[in-house]
């Protein structure tokens, strides 16, 4: 893999979440950076056609509220200011539902953390804003063509840009950092200059998403996070989350190729389905906000760029065009300010071969999310595909530790830090905590025995 070459211009492809992390980081590191977005971006806090996911809940972990903090201080208090909820991991503030299981109710958990809820537009706004003002940050709207690459430097030496005229203009950039999501064209570009595409790894979720803009009135509920995740037994949840505006975002999915509600009122049905009673009778007073929207995400997909032996200089990816998280589990936004960490310290370690080092420590980060979000498909997702063989009774084991959880506030909060990335990436209990989930649902089957045992004597008694 070749070495770096000066630190002049860096060129980010895409303005949407990771290309402004990108950016933010390269500007500290190059002389001047300029970002190429294809879509009009919005001088407010609005949707927009390249990012129709912004339509739909967006969860942002804990986790990723810290990260984006850190490269953007103030972030955080400047969101709140703009009327960003903000909550603790209290029952009072969120309904949680987990593969059928509900956790965070009836009891305080020990260690509370903190998380906000802004919508998407409004969080790639925020970001958006703040990387407008560094000096050496230039967006453009450009839609970039292709990378060029110089077959004797086995480099990339900057980027075509489309234009209206016959030929595209082209940018000069030390650097190229292809933050142009999911639908990338990197792997096509790398066979094109001689190198292997990288191998992926693939979830076939077959997800739907349908989602519905409301108005509730003021004080109808007492969450502002509300989720019912999808399970074995039910292929479809939901997601409600109250947002800065006032508004809310009801998103329907479906798993395993089922089709979500398509209407309000089927979305209503859904939720008195799994919600409890308190929570859809209060949905019952919301006022539809214009129209549905929907969203198909066929698979996941971890393009493993550090397995390649070859990669040219010149240009690295970031964000989902590297992975694309099934996208129920809320991380991806996450997951990408991760990798802005690891683009950092590349950088600032001075890396002779910075797409290797990022592409590595990236792939470190991933791989713990990914195995776990990839069991979760499998074993209560219905997903399609062929699966190593111990996932599914990992499946198990974790729904047995899920049902303990629902009741037991140490196993509750373990599971709600970790799936908020908090603690660690690794979703794996210690053995203390698995006695305890042991213990816990053994209790709970002796409770249970003995009450129905309790019952029939009850029943002869009286008869
Ligand atoms: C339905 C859905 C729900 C999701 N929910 C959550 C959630 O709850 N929590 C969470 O953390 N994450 C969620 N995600 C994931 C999250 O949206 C992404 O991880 C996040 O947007 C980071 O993506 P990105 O910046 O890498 O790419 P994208 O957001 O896809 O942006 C790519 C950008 O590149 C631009 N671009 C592409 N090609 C070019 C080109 N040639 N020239 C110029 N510009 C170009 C596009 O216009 C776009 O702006 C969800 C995703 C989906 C699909």
């Amino acid at each position: 893999m070749g070495g770096e070459s000066g630190r002049k211009h860096a060129v980010v492809i895409g303005a949407s979440i990771a290309g402004l992390c990108a950016a933010r980081v390269l500007s500290d590191f190059y002389d001047g950076v300029t970002v190429y977005e294809r879509d009009e971006l919005p001088s407010t806090p609005d949707n927009r056609p390249a990012v129709p996911q912004g339509r739909h809940v967006h969860l942002l972990m804990a986790r990723g509220a810290m990260e984006f903090d850190g490269l953007f201080p103030g972030l955080l208090d400047d969101m709140v200011a703009a009327g960003v909820p903000i909550l603790e991991n209290r029952p009072d503030c969120i309904y949680f539902g987990a593969a059928g299981h509900v956790l965070g109710t009836g009891h305080t958990l020990r260690d509370e953390f903190t998380a906000y809820v802004p919508s998407r537009p409004q969080l790639e706004w925020q970001i958006r804003q703040r990387v407008l003002q560094i000096a050496n940050v230039e967006i453009q709207h450009r839609s970039v063509a292709q990378p060029r690459f110089d077959a004797d430097a086995q480099r990339v030496t900057g980027v075509y840009l489309d234009s209206d005229g016959s030929e595209p203009d082209f940018v000069a950039a030390d650097v190229v950092v292809d933050a142009a999501g999911r639908g990338t064209r990197l792997p096509v570009w790398l066979e094109q200059w001689g190198y292997q595409r990288p191998p992926e790894k693939i979830v076939d979720v077959g997800i739907g998403y349908a989602s519905h803009q409301l108005r509730l009135p003021e004080g109808a509920l007492r969450e502002r996070v509300i989720v019912a995740g999808a399970s074995r037994q039910h292929p479809l949840g939901l997601g409600l989350l109250g947002y800065e505006d006032r508004t809310w975002t009801l998103t329907t999915f479906g798993v395993g190729k089922v089709e979500p509600p398509h209407t309000f009122p089927e979305m209503l049905a859904l939720a008195e389905e799994l919600l409890p009673e308190r929570i859809s009778t209060a949905l019952r007073r919301a006022e539809p906000v214009g129209e549905p929207a929907f969203h198909r995400y066929p698979t996941s997909r971890w393009r493993r760029y550090h397995k390649l032996e070859r990669f040219p200089a010149g240009i690295l990816p970031l964000g989902d065009a590297v992975a694309s998280f099934d996208p129920t589990y809320g991380q991806g936004m996450t997951m990408t300010s991760l990798q802005a960490g690891h683009l950092r310290r590349a950088l600032a370690g001075g890396a002779d071969d910075l797409a290797h080092d990022v592409n590595r420590a990236t792939a470190k980060t991933t791989f713990p999310v990914w195995m776990m979000t990839a069991i979760g498909d499998f074993a209560f997702h219905h997903a399609a595909g062929q699966a190593p063989r111990w996932y599914r009774p990992v499946g198990s084991l974790f729904d047995q530790f899920l049902g303990a959880a629902e009741t037991d506030p140490v196993l509750a909060e373990w599971f709600l830090r970790r799936f908020s990335l908090l603690d660690s990436l690794y979703m794996v209990p210690s053995t203390g905590l698995v006695g305890r989930t042991v213990r816990h649902n053994m209790r709970l089957w002796l409770a249970g025995r003995r009450a129905a045992r309790a019952e029939r004597s009850g029943a002869l008694a009286a008869s």
